[in-house]
C-alpha cells in the first residue's frame, strides 16, 4: 500500500480516499490529535490523503502511522522518508499502539523490496523474524519524527531467534498406561500426517491420547514456523503462541464454536479460523458427533485442498489450512457400545449415530482406532511405558524418508505419486484387491489405505510396501467400514 498526501490552497479540510472502511475514516481524528500532540503544527489547508491501489479494500487502524507521516511530510520537507515503511495505530496522545497482522505485512513488504520498517514497539519482535528487514520499534509519533528528521535515530530491533529446545506442551505418551494399539495409531498418524478417529467409551482416555500429539510431532522448519506465526499475527493471537515458536500448533475448539470461528469468516475482511490456526499442526475435535453437521461438511474442502477460501462481500480471502484432523467420539449415543457395561441404545438410535459419525467425513479419515477402557491390570502394571521422545525419533526418521522422496507427507500424496512410491509386492497387491472387494472400498478409501501403508513401511524403514504394512493399514480402515 502506498499512502499519498497532498496539500492544496482552500478551506481547511481533511479527506481520505481509496476504498477505506470506517476505522480508516476515523483515522482523521486520531491523526489530527496525534500530530498536534507530537508537537507538530497540523496543516490548516485543504488536505487529501489517498491510499493506493484504490481497488483493494482496506480496513483497520494499522494505516494511522503512515497517514500521519505522509501528512507531516507534505507540510515539512525536512522529514526524509527514504523508502521506509510504516505500520501502527495512533493514540490521541501520539503514542503508538500495536496492531494485528504485522508479521505477514512485514514479510510482504520485504518481498517487495522494502528494507526498513517502523512499527509500534510491541510489534517489533514479530516483525524482526523477517530476514533481511531492519525493524525500528517506535514508542510514539514524536520519536518517529525525531528519527525522520535525523535528530535522534530509532535503535534497530535485534533479529528474533527461533525458540527451540524447550519442553513441549501437553502430556507425555509415557503418562498413558497400556493402550498399545491407540499409541501405535498415533505414531502412524503423526509420521504420515494422517487424519485419525479415536472411538471409545467416556473416560477411556481418548482426549489424553490426542493431547500427547504435540510431544510426538517434529519441530517446524523456520519457514513453516513463520507461516504459522503469520496466521496467529492476523488473528491477534500471538499472546497465546510466541512468534518465534517452532512447536507444531495444537487446536481443540469446543463443539459450540461458530462456523466462522472454525473455518474462518466474520464481518469485514474474513479472519482465519481454527483450521488455519492449526496449520502445520493438529486440529483436535473432541466429541466429534456433537459438532453441527454443517461445520463438519465445511471441513471437507479444506481437508482436500489444505487451504480454505472464505468469501465475504468485500473480498475473498484464502488462508492455509494444512492440518492433521484428530477426532474423538463415543462409539454410540450412550457411549458404551462394545463395553462390558453394555450399550443401552436401540437399533434406530444406533443407526442414526453411526450415520452421523461415518457420513460427512468418513472418506477423509485415514485411521480409526477404538480406545477401550483401561483394564485394572494395565493401570497397576509396573512396566515402563515408552516416552514421547523415543517415539518422536522414529517419527522423524519416517518423515526423513518421505522428504527424500518428495516435498509432501504421505497423507498429501496424489494418486499417481502414491502408486509410484508404494512398489507393492505381488502378495500385497493380491491382499489389497481381495480386501478392497470385501470392504467395498471406494477409490478414495482405497488410496487412504495405501497412504497409511506407505507410512507404516516408512516407520519400518522399508522401501517397498509389503503385506504386513498393508494388513495393518487395512485393520485400521476396517473399523470404519463396519
Ligand atoms: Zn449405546
Amino acid at each position: 500500500m502506498t499512502v499519498e498526501a497532498d496539500l492544496a490552497n482552500g478551506l481547511p479540510s481533511f479527506t481520505i480516499v481509496g476504498l477505506t472502511d470506517r476505522a480508516i475514516q476515523e483515522a482523521r481524528e486520531r491523526v489530527r490529535a496525534a500530530v498536534r500532540n507530537a508537537g507538530v503544527d497540523f496543516p490548516s489547508r485543504r488536505l487529501t490523503v489517498n491510499l493506493a491501489p484504490a481497488e483493494v479494500p482496506k480496513e483497520g487502524t494499522s494505516f494511522d502511522l503512515a497517514i500521519a507521516v505522509a501528512v507531516m511530510r507534505a507540510a515539512d520537507p525536512a522529514i526524509r522518508l527514504d523508502g521506509v515503511a510504516f505500520i501502527g495505530e495512533l493514540a490521541l496522545d501520539a503514542s503508538l499502539r500495536p496492531v494485528t497482522g504485522v508479521l505477514p505485512m512485514a514479510r510482504c513488504l520485504r518481498a517487495h523490496g522494502v528494507q526498513t520498517l517502523v512499527v509500534p514497539e510491541a510489534n517489533a519482535e514479530e516483525a524482526a523474524l523477517v530476514a533481511g528487514l531492519t525493524v525500528l520499534g517506535a514508542p510514539s509519533l514524536q520519536r518517529c519524527v525525531e528519527h525522520l528528521r535525523g535528530d535522534a535515530p530509532l535503535p534497530a530491533a535485534p533479529p528474533t531467534s527461533r525458540a527451540n529446545g524447550h519442553a513441549r506442551a501437553g502430556p507425555d505418551l509415557a503418562a498413558v498406561r497400556g493402550q498399545a494399539r491407540a499409541k501405535r495409531a498415533l505414531e502412524i498418524a503423526a509420521a504420515g500426517g494422517h487424519n485419525l478417529l479415536l472411538t471409545g467409551p467416556p473416560g477411556a482416555g481418548k482426549t489424553m491420547l490426542a493431547r500427547t500429539l504435540p510431544s510426538l510431532l517434529p519441530e517446524l522448519a523456520m519457514e513453516q514456523a513463520l507461516e504459522v506465526a503469520a496466521i496467529y499475527s492476523l488473528r491477534g493471537a500471538l499472546r497465546e503462541r510466541s512468534a518465534a515458536s517452532t512447536d507444531p500448533p495444537f487446536r481443540s475448539p469446543h463443539h459450540s464454536i461458530s462456523r466462522a470461528g472454525l473455518v474462518g469468516g466474520g464481518s469485514g475482511l474474513a479472519q482465519p479460523g481454527e483450521i488455519s490456526l492449526a496449520h502445520r499442526g493438529v486440529l483436535f475435535l473432541d466429541e466429534f458427533c456433537e459438532f453441527p453437521r454443517a461445520h463438519l461438511e465445511a471441513l471437507r474442502q479444506p481437508l482436500e485442498e489444505r487451504a480454505v477460501t472464505v468469501v465475504r462481500s468485500r473480498a475473498a480471502v484464502t488462508y492455509p489450512a494444512d492440518f492433521m484432523l484428530v477426532a474423538a467420539s463415543n462409539p454410540c449415543a450412550c457411549g458404551y457400545l462394545g463395553d462390558p457395561r453394555g450399550c443401552s441404545c436401540d437399533a434406530r438410535r444406533l443407526a442414526a449415530y453411526r450415520s452421523r459419525l461415518s457420513g460427512p467425513i468418513k472418506d477423509r479419515i485415514d485411521l480409526v482406532v477404538s480406545v477401550p477402557r483401561q483394564r485394572y491390570d494395565d493401570i497397576f502394571d509396573g512396566a515402563d511405558e515408552e516416552p514421547s521422545e523415543a517415539v518422536r525419533r522414529r517419527i522423524e526418521a519416517a518423515r526423513e524418508r518421505q522428504a527424500a522422496r518428495g516435498r509432501r507427507l504421505n497423507a498429501a500424496l496424489g494418486g499417481v505419486r502414491l502408486i509410484a512410491s508404494c512398489r507393492l509386492s505381488p502378495p500385497a497387491s493380491r491382499l489389497l484387491a481381495r480386501s478392497g472387494e470385501r470392504l467395498h472400498l471406494s477409490a478414495r478409501a482405497f488410496f487412504r489405505v495405501l497412504r497409511v501403508a506407505r507410512t507404516i513401511a516408512d516407520l519400518a524403514g522399508c522401501d517397498d510396501v509389503g503385506e504386513d504394512a498393508l494388513a495393518e493399514a487395512l485393520s485400521h480402515r476396517a473399523e470404519l467400514e463396519l
